[in-house]
């Protein structure tokens, strides 16, 4: 039997589904040309080609512009493209970007490696100190890109100085909001014009889809990084969109929780007397204590770094006497995760320039995750006595 492919319409129900639906179509059949001009020229929705929008994207988008307070945000198929979308959406050859000089690793490489090679001169400043970052401003400047909360040695930039800098120099503040969230801190609230997530992270939570989103809050800036991700296809899968749409369902659970549970083990940590340096934003010995208490409240976050004496050997006897707790490059998970900058996101750096910053071979960092707080404390405290003999 000769047939054509035969297209059967999914089929509707009367009653409203709980869970969201996953469209995977490529392609959109139309009516007409006709039809086909009516959307091109915004008199009718709908889509055409599934690299310039789908409607996973679309909610997945609607639901983290709501957490930020934004409109108009687009989700790309991983953190990076995200900030790839911001950058090479709205730089051009000849300007200047400002950037603080602990934002995430493949930001930093972009941003020393690729876009100078483009045209795009760039320098970095410590985001804690506005004053250094006035000092930094040339006459190309067009654009900041700021980390609120900076991996590992979570120093907290001078937001308000920044954005203030920024707004008497007429420049693009773009915040990377990955760490802080908005259920810390809402970017937009502290003048950033543009924001970025790794979705992959906390907002995802479940280590299962790499994925990004980035708002611009000019509708102008917002259609040049728009049409710059389709362009160069940073689509992402409907399928991603569907598993991190769904893990935003618990978003806020997940953050209080963990981040209740880091300020917690930040304080059992520093009581070890084999734990030389206990990191956490919230804490009174942090050296933005005040700053972070003033933009973040009482939401510290899920992150907290330490460090212990020994090198190398009591670092590899720590992750070994703590078989429970994933030693993984990633965060914001369900489960805790450790990792070792030295050995995994800080490797490319000289032993001098991750001394700077403070990251020494039995420097640890932590994103809790959503278990038994004092399980995890057992956990911890046994592998740091283990690993150091304390
Ligand atoms: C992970 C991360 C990124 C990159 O996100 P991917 O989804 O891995 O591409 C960017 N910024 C920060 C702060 C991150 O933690």
């Amino acid at each position: 039997m000769k047939t054509l492919v035969r297209r059967h319409p999914f089929p509707r129900s009367s009653s409203m589904p709980l869970g969201s639906a996953i469209q995977p179509s490529v392609a959109y059949a139309s009516e007409s040309p006709d039809a086909l001009d009516a959307q091109y020229e915004g008199r009718a929705s709908g889509y055409t080609y599934a690299r310039e929008g789908h409607p996973n994207a679309d909610l997945l988008a609607a639901r983290i512009d709501w957490l930020e307070g934004v409109e108009g945000g687009i989700v790309t198929g991983s953190g990076m493209a995200a900030v790839t979308a911001a950058l090479l959406g709205l730089l051009k050859a000849g300007d200047h970007l400002l950037g603080g000089d602990q934002l995430y690793g493949r930001s930093l490489r972009l941003m020393n490696e690729d876009l100078p090679r483009l045209g795009i001169a760039t320098s970095l400043a410590d985001p804690t100190d506005a004053a250094a970052f006035a000092r930094a401003i040339r006459p190309e400047t067009r654009a900041v890109l700021i980390e609120v909360v900076s991996n590992p040695t979570l120093r907290v930039a001078d937001l308000e100085g920044i954005a203030a800098l920024c707004k008497a120099h007429g420049l693009i503040l773009m915040i990377d909001n990955t760490f802080t969230t908005p259920r810390a801190l809402r970017a937009v609230d502290h003048g950033a014009d543009v924001v970025i997530h790794s979705v992959t992270k906390l907002l995802a939570g479940h280590s299962d889809v790499t994925l990004g989103w980035v708002a611009a809050r000019d509708p102008e800036l917002q259609a040049a990084i728009r049409v710059f991700a389709v362009t160069t296809g940073m689509t992402a899968s409907p399928y991603d969109c569907w598993l991190a749409e769904r893990g935003l369902f618990t978003f806020e659970l997940r953050y209080d929780r963990a981040a209740q549970t880091a300020a917690h083990l930040a304080d059992v940590l520093a009581a070890e007397p084999g734990v030389a340096r206990v990191i956490y934003p919230l804490r009174p010995d942090h050296p933005d204590h005040n700053r972070a208490a003033g933009l973040l409240g009482e939401r510290g976050g899920n992150m907290l770094s330490f460090e212990i004496a020994g090198g190398r050997d009591a670092a590899n006897a720590l992750v070994r006497a703590a078989p429970e707790i994933a030693f993984a490059p990633t965060l914001g998970d369900i489960g805790t995760t450790l990792s070792h900058p030295a050995s995994s996101s800080h490797r490319g750096l000289s032993p001098e320039a991750r001394a700077a910053q403070g990251i020494s071979e039995g420097f640890f960092r932590l994103s809790v995750g959503v278990e038994d707080a004092e399980l995890l404390a057992d956990d911890l405290t046994r592998a740091i006595r283990a690993a150091t003999g304390s």
